[in-house]
């Protein structure tokens, strides 16, 4: 078989493909990149070029490009049984297989599952449940739900409304019932607090908001353990205790979104553990099949688990791909290989300490205002004076370059606003952090330079 140039690829492409989250005029112009294989942390496109994956795909390959369990089980199960629904009492093998396996890796009082094929639909359906949960309990009035500015919780109608990025909002109509309070971004946000002072004032933010709305109408608070595609922000120390007492004092459900946090990102099998959170709904998608096979869902705890099965009625909400057999075959193998791998404590023990240290040293570089990690997550604030936090272009430009510069020097990362992120494989080895960090340096350097900043 004889496969399309590139350039004939790229032509296509910029013609007739619309691209999500992308400027049509722009692509239309410029192009991009076309990726057309995989290997390790490593991703190449059609023109050659290899590309160092610091954002794991889309937080998503945890465990990189070279993973034949996963390959093998997906084959295996498209040979086996390629399809079938579990609607109307009906299920398969590997989808009850894999709810076995998720519920012995999530918080012991979470035994439920709901599946779906992403995040976005996931977060769909914990609106479904939370709102059914208190309409059987007899509290029906309990239908708002309070999220954060800049969340990110997928990008259907429900999905976009929960989630707080502006530049979504002002192009839909959002949902009137979901509501958004500060985010915890010391950075952006703490101006002359300390970091623990700012935390307390951002959770007490989630308090003002429930009580403006009255507790006997909140069903529910979501929210990233960490916020990913919002700028890798990583709450202060105080947050998450301040908002789980003011949760519990006010009967207000917490739906964890662990898309990104889930499976070992933070060295724990998920966010709430390492922020010793207790969700009653908690979302995965993403590294659960390590991103090989589109599966998401819901795990949800005894508190609403309980009522929705003991109480019985139908719960009218499903996909044509829930519990999806070869999606859930990815998942297992997947889960397999993190444990295995123990993968939580290799980055926890192993990792990640060294990824915090390389990354903390980026600090020092004349355009970086802080520099920050949790588990494999990191973050540079790009400025042009850290000191007043002074940023070194409009609309988020700088990181832009940045990025640019990057992706030129053989690194895939995000430009968030002004900051650039990462998300490295969780399977990385020091030899490929070095590398990451060395290329992040070199893009780091061509932004100084372009931006006429002096470097010792
Ligand atoms: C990616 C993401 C989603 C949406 O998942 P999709 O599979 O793209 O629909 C939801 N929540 C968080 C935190 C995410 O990062």
């Amino acid at each position: 078989m004889k496969h399309p140039s590139s350039d004939h690829l790229k032509a296509l492409d910029r013609a007739k493909h619309l691209h999500p989250f992308t400027d049509y005029a722009e692509y239309a112009r410029k192009g991009g990149r076309i990726y057309s294989r995989g290997e390790g942390v490593y991703v190449y496109d059609t023109d050659g070029h290899q590309l160092l994956d610091g954002m794991s795909g889309l937080w998503c390959t945890n465990l990189g490009y070279s993973q034949p369990k996963i390959v093998a089980a997906v084959t295996e199960q498209l040979e086996r049984l390629p399809y079938y629904n579990s609607f109307f009492g009906c299920s398969n093998d590997v989808a009850v297989e894999m709810v076995d396996a998720l519920t012995q890796i999530t918080p012991s009082h979470m035994n439920h599952v709901f599946f779906t094929t992403s995040g976005s639909e996931a977060n769909d359906t914990n609106i479904r449940l939370v709102h059914r949960y208190f309409d059987l309990i007899g509290k029906p009035n309990k239908k708002l739900i309070v999220s954060r500015e800049n969340a990110y919780h997928g990008s259907t109608i429900a999905a976009a409304s929960l989630g707080g990025m502006s530049s979504m909002h002002k192009q839909f109509t959002a949902l009137p019932y979901i509501h958004h309070a500060q985010q915890p971004y010391w950075f952006e946000l703490g101006g002359e607090r300390s970091p623990d002072d700012f935390g307390r004032d951002a959770a007490q933010a989630v308090a003002d908001m429930i009580d403006e709305l009255g507790a006997d109408n909140v069903a529910a608070f979501i929210a990233e353990p960490v916020q990913g595609a919002g700028g890798v922000i990583i709450p202060p120390d105080t947050y998450w205790p301040s908002v789980q007492r003011i949760l519990d004092e006010r009967d207000v459900l917490l739906i964890s979104d662990e898309v990104i946090c889930g499976f070992g990102r933070t060295g724990r099998w998920f966010g709430c553990d390492h922020f010793g959170t207790q969700p009653d709904l908690m979302t995965f998608a993403k590294g659960v099949t390590n991103g090989y096979q589109p599966l998401g869902g819901v795990v949800v705890g005894d508190k609403v688990g309980n009522v929705l099965t003991n109480q019985g009625g139908e719960f009218a909400h499903g996909f044509t791909y829930s519990g999806h057999p070869v999606a859930c075959a990815a998942g297992l193998a997947t889960l397999e290989i993190y444990q295995e791998l123990n993968t939580p404590s290799y980055v926890s023990d192993d990792i990640a300490p060294y990824w915090a240290r390389r990354w903390s040293e980026l600090a020092d570089h004349p355009i970086v205002g802080e520099a920050r990690t949790l588990g494999m997550l990191g973050a540079v604030e790009l400025v042009r004076d850290a000191a007043a936090r002074a940023r070194l272009d409009s609309d988020g430009k700088a990181a832009v370059f940045c990025r640019d510069a990057a992706v030129d020097s053989g690194l895939m990362v995000r430009a968030v606003r002004d900051s650039i992120v990462s998300a490295a494989p969780l399977v990385c080895t020091r030899a490929e952090i070095d590398l990451l960090i060395d290329r992040l340096v070199q893009a780091l350097d061509a932004t100084a330079n372009h931006y006429g900043i002096n470097q010792a």
